[in-house]
């Protein structure tokens, strides 16, 4: 027969070619890489003893017999074995090969492999596959079979592949299938017409095309910085973490970069970054890994030296400053380490842990690594979807406003309240303030929370009659980031103009967290209130700084007592006689006090007799909604009496 061998040459080329191609790029170890290796291995192969087998059979008598079954033996194997190899691949590009389905593919594959390859073994003697009579080439009993199988491989491969669809996206589907459905093809042509060896030229044209779409070694690389890109680093977390393998992750961000961009120019940036990567990787071994923006990673065995001494070189040589078009540019860095799986158990645990690693060691404006805890990480994701619902919250004026009323002892009424925010999440359910004020003061929201707050109570007290029911004024709580708005005050008032509420029915409460700031803004700010009629409050009195100067120097009126220190004095003395000492003293500056976290009746006694003027908590009230606080109002006196006076007169 004229066998058609220049095909089969041509795809040798192909695949040397694609192999070139692959090796000439950075490429991470992979067993998928192996896997398509051996594919490519496997094609030139089978396409190099098709065009030996095809001279051995027109010089059947140059070889000896045994070398004719051997170049043919060898052919067949390595044509059969691409198909089967080529489907574990799929296994495991589609994540199949784990699981049930994995196992029973697993062993179709053994099978498969253990026939192809006893059925070619015993050829020159069962006559399985091929044999020679009279000199001339004749096809086995099994010869069929062997295509059979082959097809069969490439029908699991497309099985495989549409029912991975989640694993896989469209274009790799489509690819995949089309290697298989065009394989099938090719060798259904060569079954018909023998003497076209067209499979292994077909073969390699789909090797071409799965080094295209799927081991392209550049989806894995930052081509711009030459290392592996965050996909690559979520590859290798994910094969760490199936062979159960413990590491820890070193990741960096590197700060200063935004500030070349703004006076140099972003390819100015762009240059300092490789440079910085180039010196990385030049000074550190192992793979550094691109993540986003500014952050990168290292991957490291666990309990290895690694991670500290690459936290210590990179320390050490950010020390120093980098150079770009001959400007000395002095960058800093922020570290953390991730231990897997102590700390994180999967690909996105790791991701979210580096971020919170990286968020704290700037937050407390550390150089040094963070090691990040479960803790850690969970607070920081807390924070980021409770960040994520405020910002909601805020768009859809969503805030509730609670009163929590507060007994006045000289008024011997519920003359005052203080005005509570609250936030309801579906899911989360009730987020207290304590915990989502701080994180909108980082994320700035809190001029919108504090804006909506004060709307709120405005429209309260516009429409709830509040001097009909004994409501002299309520106590609004104030951040310090509102405080340090230059024209607060302003508007402030604006605001209270539009309700028509009159000043002197707003107290702002502002947390002793002043003797750390800059007065002057907030100064002005309470001055220009306090001309218009408005008083304020020292909020948390006695958890805070010891320094009492600012009860001297700024204009208070009312100095709410903590609750913690109300608390203490219950039931130990000394703390009994620190609360007195301190009350004293605020009374002598002229101020008023108000009492928190007033629980008991025994409290309230306590309070009164150490010269408290207001009492707040729950013994009188919890904060409640505004239409129960205005129904808590009009039963004011039956609770006085009931809370009170009934209970002092029982005492007499
Ligand atoms: P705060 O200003 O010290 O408010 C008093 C807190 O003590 C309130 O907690 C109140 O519910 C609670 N409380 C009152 N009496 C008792 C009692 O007898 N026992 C106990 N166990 N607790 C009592 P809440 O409403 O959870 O507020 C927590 C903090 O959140 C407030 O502490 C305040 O610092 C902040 N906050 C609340 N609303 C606002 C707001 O509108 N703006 C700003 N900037 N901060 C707010
Ligand atoms: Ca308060
Ligand atoms: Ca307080």
């Amino acid at each position: 027969m004229n066998y058609i061998f220049h095909y089969d040459i041509a795809a040798i080329l192909i695949c040397i070619i694609v192999g070139g191609l692959f090796f000439s790029k950075k490429h991470i170890p992979s067993q998928s890489n192996r896997l398509f290796l051996c594919i490519g291995a496997l094609i030139i192969t089978a396409s190099l003893f098709d065009v030996i087998s095809v001279y051995s059979l027109n010089h059947i008598e140059v070889f000896p017999m045994w070398l004719n079954y051997i170049i043919n033996q060898i052919y067949f194997f390595s044509f059969n074995c691409t198909y089967v190899i080529y489907f574990i691949y799929l296994l495991l590009i589609t994540e199949r090969h784990k699981g049930r389905y994995g196992k029973i593919m697993k062993k179709i594959n053994t099978v498969v492999l253990i026939f192809i390859t006893v059925a070619i073994a015993i050829t020159p003697w069962a006559k399985t596959i091929f044999y020679f009579e009279n000199n001339e080439y004749k096809h086995g009993f099994l010869h069929t079979i062997l295509y059979a199988v082959a097809f069969i491989m490439l029908a699991g491969c497309i099985f495989t592949v549409l029912t991975s669809r989640r694993k896989i996206n469209n274009m790799h589907l489509i690819t995949t299938c089309t290697i298989a459905i065009i394989s099938i093809v090719a060798i259904m042509i060569q079954l018909i017409w023998n003497e076209l060896l067209l499979v292994n030229f077909v073969a390699s044209l789909l090797f071409f095309m799965l080094f295209h779409s799927l081991q392209n070694p550049d989806d894995y690389l930052d081509k711009e910085l030459d290392i592996f890109n965050i996909k690559a680093f979520l590859r290798e977390i994910t094969k760490r973490a199936d062979k159960k393998k413990e590491f820890t992750v070193l990741a960096f961000e590197i700060e200063g970069l935004q500030f070349v961009d703004q006076l140099m120019g972003v390819e100015s940036s762009n240059e300092l970054l490789a440079t910085v990567v180039k010196d990385c990787t030049k000074g550190l071994k192992g793979d550094m890994y691109h993540l986003e923006g500014p952050r990168f990673a290292y991957i490291f065995d666990k309990n290895s030296k690694d991670a500290e001494e690459h936290a210590d070189w990179l320390k050490w040589r950010f020390v120093t400053a980098f150079h770009v078009n001959r400007v000395a540019v002095n960058l800093t860095m922020r570290m953390c380490t991730v231990d897997f799986p102590e700390v994180a158990e999967s690909s996105e645990e790791i991701l979210n842990a580096i971020s919170s690693g990286l968020d704290e060691a700037k937050e407390e404006n550390s150089y040094d690594v963070v090691v990040t805890t479960r803790e850690s990480t969970e607070k920081h994701q807390r924070s980021a979807i409770i960040s994520h619902i405020l910002k909601s919250a805020v768009r859809n004026k969503s805030f509730e406003v609670y009163f929590q009323p507060i007994y006045s002892i000289d008024d011997k009424a519920f003359s005052a309240a203080e005005a509570l925010v609250r936030l309801r999440d579906e899911e989360l359910g009730f987020i207290p303030p304590d915990e989502f004020i701080p994180i909108a003061e980082q994320n700035g929201l809190i001029l919108e929370v504090g804006d909506i707050v004060f709307h709120k109570v405005c429209e309260f007290l516009q429409s709830a009659d509040a001097k009909d029911l004994g409501i002299r004024y309520v106590e609004v709580n104030l951040s310090m980031v509102q405080c340090l708005q230059e024209d607060l005050h302003k508007h402030l008032k604006s605001i209270m103009d539009r309700y028509g509420i009159p000043y002197n029915m707003i107290d702002f409460e502002v947390t002793e967290t002043f003797s750390a700031v800059d007065n002057k803004i907030l100064v002005n700010n309470m001055d220009r209130l306090i001309d218009s009629g408005c008083t304020f409050a020292v909020d948390d009195y006695g958890t805070g700084y010891s320094n009492t100067d600012y009860l001297i120097e700024l204009p208070f009126e009312l100095v709410k007592l903590d609750k913690s220190v109300v608390w203490a004095a219950t039931d130990n003395e000394k703390a009994m006689k620190v609360l007195e000492h301190t009350a004293a003293m605020i009374k002598s500056l002229g101020l008023k006090i108000v009492a928190e976290g007033v629980e008991t009746f025994e409290q309230a006694l306590m309070l009164r007799s150490v010269g408290c003027d207001f009492l707040q908590g729950y013994y009188f009230s919890k904060p409640i909604p505004p239409a129960e606080y205005v129904e808590f109002m009009r039963n004011a006196e039956q609770c006085i009496k009931e809370k009170l006076t009934d209970r002092l007169a029982m005492l007499s």
